[in-house]
């Protein structure tokens, strides 16, 4: 069977639900008027028989009616029988003409005749001791109806049209309503059967739930796109990083087995696949590192860190390079902080200090806690990063000069520093004067990063 949109199924609901609310009402008024309009039936016949009953004395055995006696009023008759039940005044309404009432003394009652049910109240007038007469006052119960009914009749009538009115004009606000959602999954599907995340719903009139709802699908797919676009681009960085060493080891393998006779020859070609090979090992386990933060598979303990501590260890690990290294540090400077992490932006910024910088020129290392936050800098002397460039380097596989040989790196090193700045709640910024030199800093808040164990 197939199934309804959720629009009919939303109309037919309330459609539904209506009509049975109108019939209990209807029924419920019905059921309250007619019990009403027969209470106010049989007040106004025993009003009526007893004003007519002052009205009626029997004088000498002779019975004498008054002035104000009514026969007929408003549909109520009274009429006067005998003590032996002949009929002596007034005029019975035609369908009692056949029927033969007993007479019980002020009781209203309800009498079915072959045209209809009427109430019927007796009195009796005595006069004397023995003798009096019947007062009969008779009343056509549909009489106190028929104001109701027609009033129901013409409720009857109008109901379904209000209804048909508030099923079209509510079927036709769900379908307005709708009418963005209609518009995702067109897109939805557009983007499924042509995989393409291009595709948007675009701006929708009205500022309904369901018009946000599209707005944010839009925004959505805008960033799912680019996340998608810088993913695209990001694995063929890392395979074209990957080849290059690749390329080159394969070709030494070759000229080795071709020409490489002499051990000196056999030497160089597997120096070159270790340099190589350990490129590729550098490459990889950036990429693995830069991964894991994005997808915040590693926790990061951070904890609180003595940082002149560990920029100072740090220095005095660097060997050779350590003679151009001039640490200033302030002492007892205290974060929260991961130590591996931040160890591994600090050794990368000298990495670049000792790569990018002046040959043999010396490289400074600063840390200080000034007004509110603590500051980190690694400063050379070098030519600096134009100024067109300084945004740019800190995208992934950026190279300012990617032409440049030697022991350069894939790109990604500032990358991975900025990463680790963000998950210690810090920030990068670079102050590079062409031909004078490069400074980075890490800024961290003072009052520690975000919470302990945040995920990376
Ligand atoms: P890589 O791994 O190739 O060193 P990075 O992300 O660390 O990549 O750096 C990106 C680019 O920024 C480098 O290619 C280099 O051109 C430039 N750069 C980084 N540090 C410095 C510096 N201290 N002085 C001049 N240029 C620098």
């Amino acid at each position: 069977m197939r199934r309804r949109s959720v629009k009919v199924r939303l109309t037919i609901w309330y459609t539904a639900l209506m009509v049975l609310m109108a019939a209990l009402v209807l029924a419920f008024v019905a059921m309250i008027s007619s019990s009403v309009a027969s209470q106010s039936s049989r007040t106004y016949l025993s009003q009526v028989v007893r004003g007519n009953l002052d009205q009626v004395s029997l004088v000498d055995g002779s019975l004498q009616l008054g002035e104000e006696f009514t026969f007929l009023q408003d549909g109520v008759y009274t009429v006067v029988y005998s003590q032996s039940g002949a009929l002596l005044a007034g005029q019975l309404p035609q369908p009692f003409s056949t029927v033969s009432e007993p007479f019980v003394n002020g009781l209203t009652r309800p009498v079915d005749t072959d045209q209809g049910e009427y109430y019927v109240l007796d009195f009796w007038v005595p006069s004397g001791w023995e003798s009096g007469v019947w007062v009969r006052g008779l009343m056509e119960v549909s009489e106190g109806n028929r104001t109701l009914y027609s009033l129901l009749l013409a409720a009857a009538i109008a109901m379904p049209g209000f209804i048909l009115l508030a099923a079209l004009g509510g079927y036709w606000l769900v379908r307005r309503a709708f009418r963005p959602l209609d518009a995702i999954n067109a897109t939805a599907s557009a983007i499924n059967e042509g995989r393409d995340l291009s595709a948007r719903i675009g701006a929708m009139p009205g500022h309904g739930e369901f018009t946000q709802l599209a707005g944010n699908f839009d925004r959505m797919l805008e960033r799912l796109e680019r996340a998608f676009e810088a993913e695209k681009q990001f694995t063929a960085d890392a395979s074209h990083e990957l080849r290059t060493p690749v390329t080159v080891i394969l070709s030494a393998c070759e000229y080795a087995e071709k020409y490489g006779e002499t051990p000196e020859e056999r030497q160089e070609t597997l120096q070159t696949i270790h340099r190589q090979g350990r490129k590729m090992a550098d490459l990889i386990s950036q990429l693995l590192q830069m991964t894991r933060m994005d997808q915040g598979t590693e926790a990061a303990q951070l904890e609180r860190t003595d940082l002149t501590d560990l920029v100072r260890g740090l220095c005095e690990e660097q060997g050779e390079l350590g003679r151009r290294l001039i640490p200033d540090l302030q002492e007892g400077v205290t974060a929260q902080a991961n130590r591996p992490l931040l160890s591994r932006l600090l050794q990368n910024l000298i990495d670049n200090a000792e790569k990018y910088g002046a040959p043999g020129g010396r490289i400074w290392v600063t840390l200080r806690r000034e007004t509110g936050e603590i500051r980190l800098t690694v400063r050379d002397e070098g030519p600096g990063i134009p100024p067109d460039q300084q945004e740019k380097i800190w995208q992934r596989f950026y190279q300012v000069d990617p032409s440049r040989g030697g022991d350069r790196g894939a790109g990604l090193g500032l990358s991975i520093v900025q990463q680790i700045a963000r998950v210690h709640g810090g920030t990068m910024t670079l102050e590079s004067v062409p031909g004078r030199g490069s400074a980075f800093t890490l800024h961290l808040p003072e009052g520690g990063a975000s919470l302990p164990g945040k995920n990376i």
